[in-house]
């Protein structure tokens, strides 16, 4: 967030006509939960778009970056990196050396699947980090990812230049446009 080093989210992977809401889902679960950056990658760039659109009426700070060289991305990446991954270690064993990485001053790279991960992947993560080791989905694992990493301070988030901002209701909606 905005006073912590910056958080990246790496989507690896997208089947068009299969992905294209949970790439989509990926990009705005990293916005309102906490990350400061997405990057698509390959055929994934065709949800730049939309997820620049919410940014746009809803608010930031969040970029949207799109590339056809994941594995540089990665490798290049100046910091630590985290890969999210059924097979991984549990979350709740490495979250709090992970944090301590990222408030120690080192901006985190958080990686997600959509279909079967490169081995390369695994190598290059310093942590492979399980949200349970059963299988279920990229957009879940990132939003208990984000939340254990941030210990919910995320969800108190002030949003920047918004076009409007939903006012939470008890029951019914409420909108407000914004100038
Ligand atoms: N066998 C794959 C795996 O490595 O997790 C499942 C592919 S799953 C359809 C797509 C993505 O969801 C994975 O690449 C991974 O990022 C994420 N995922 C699924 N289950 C997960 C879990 N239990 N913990 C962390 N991430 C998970």
């Amino acid at each position: 967030m905005q006073d912590t080093p910056e958080v990246v989210v790496l989507r690896l992977g997208h089947r068009p006509g299969r992905d294209e809401r949970m790439t989509t889902h990926v990009g705005l679960t990293a916005r309102a939960l906490g990350a400061d950056r997405v990057i698509l990658a390959q055929e994934g760039a065709s949800r730049a778009d939309t997820i620049v659109d919410i940014t746009d009426r809803f608010g930031g700070p969040f970029a949207v970056e799109t590339t056809d060289e994941p594995m540089a991305r990665l490798n290049n990446w100046d910091g630590p990196i985290v890969h999210l991954t059924m097979y991984g270690l549990p979350v709740q064993e490495v979250e709090g050396e992970i944090r301590d990485r990222h408030r120690g001053g080192e901006p985190l790279l958080v990686v997600v699947g959509a279909e079967k991960v490169a081995w390369d992947v695994y190598d290059a993560a310093d942590w492979n980090v399980g949200v349970t080791n059963q299988p279920h989905s990229e957009v879940a694992s990132l939003a208990v990812f984000l939340d254990r990493l941030f210990e919910g301070t995320e969800l108190d988030r002030e949003w920047d230049d918004a076009e409007r901002e939903v006012v939470p209701q008890a029951e019914g909606k409420r909108v407000e446009e914004r100038e």
